[in-house]
């Protein structure tokens, strides 16, 4: 079967969706609101949200009283921000939203009937209700993100750590899946920033915790959790798993180049594993990956080991 996707651009201060707000109702539906009853009432009520989930579910749920649905999708990108309502459709209309030059993310409709250049035009109508709420609940998004994250590696820090660490347990006890977690430390750094300097610390600091990023799936679970330490939660990974991820980092670090006024700083990291026992508490768990951390220190540094 034949898949139209049409991709539009809505730029929410170009006067075209002005003009289409003024538009006639199609003819072809049957609706029990009218264009302007919409617009207003989503005006009003999207406002009195910050979460982009609940602004684009209720912005769903209206809309079809005007256009029947089958699906939205919603991305915004800079804020790793993926939302969907509904069953997937044949037909689709894709827009990018943008508001003074700013990215508000892409947003699809889709349906198994084709849409009509009436509907259309109604939907990019009433899409202008979404700017100033979904605008306001990214910049919340935003800073309630920055105020999870570490500034100079990008890295979660201790907030988001522990709200992370309780929430993976419970899920892990939910699915009856394994958690590992693997805590790293660099080796001797003390002597880098002694050598080089502070700056050049913290620039290896930034460099190591984009070596692990880029080795992980999922960036969001790295977490700086003391000055050159890192934790790496490892969700539905058993403990022989986690060794080759471990692994893999403590290789990933001693290969990258680091350099400090053209010279290269030779660098190696130490990690300890530990994976979840049944019933065990997130402080536990720490304190196990902590002591494997500093077995592998004690055994010679630049190696992981395991806990018991
Ligand atoms: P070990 O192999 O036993 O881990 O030795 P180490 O030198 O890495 O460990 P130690 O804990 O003695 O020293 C850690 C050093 O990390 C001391 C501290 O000055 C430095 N450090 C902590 N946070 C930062 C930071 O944000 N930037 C820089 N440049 N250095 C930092
Ligand atoms: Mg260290
Ligand atoms: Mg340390």
């Amino acid at each position: 079967m034949k898949t139209p996707t049409q991709i539009n651009a809505i730029d929410f201060d170009s006067a075209k969706l002005q003009r289409l707000g003024f538009g006639q109702p199609s003819p072809l539906v049957a609706r029990s609101v009218s264009l302007s009853q919409l617009r207003q009432q989503l005006g009003q009520q999207l406002q009195t949200s910050l979460e982009p989930q609940r602004i684009l579910g209720l912005f769903f749920r209206e809309v079809q009283r005007l256009v029947p649905l089958d699906a939205l999708a919603y991305q915004h990108k800079p804020s790793d921000l993926r939302l969907e309502f509904g069953q997937r459709g044949h037909h689709s209309l894709s827009y990018t939203l943008s508001h003074e030059g700013e990215h508000l993310g892409e947003l699809v409709f889709r349906r198994n009937q084709r849409f009509s250049e009436a509907e259309q035009g109604d939907l990019e109508s009433v899409l202008s209700t979404l700017l100033y709420p979904l605008r306001n609940a990214l910049l919340y998004r935003a800073a309630t993100q920055s105020a999870l994250r570490d500034p100079l590696t990008g890295t979660g820090n201790r907030i988001a750590m522990d709200q992370t660490l309780v929430r993976e347990i419970d899920m892990a006890r939910r699915h009856l899946q394994p958690l590992s977690l693997l805590m790293l430390d660099i080796d001797h750094f003390k002597r880098i920033n002694d050598s080089h300097g502070h700056g050049v610390g913290d620039e290896v600091l930034k460099s190591v915790a984009e070596s692990i990023k880029h080795q992980l799936r999922n960036v969001d679970m790295v977490f700086r959790f003391g000055g050159e330490e890192f934790l790496i939660l490892l969700s539905n990974t058993s403990r022989d798993a986690a060794a080759l991820v471990g692994e893999r980092l403590r290789y990933a670090a001693q290969v990258q180049d680091y350099f400090a006024a053209g010279t290269r700083i030779e660098l190696t990291v130490s990690l300890g594993c530990a994976t979840l026992l049944p019933g065990e508490s997130a402080e536990s768990l720490l304190r196990r990956a902590d002591s494997a951390l500093y077995v592998a220190k004690r055994e010679g540094r630049n190696r992981l080991a395991m806990a018991g």
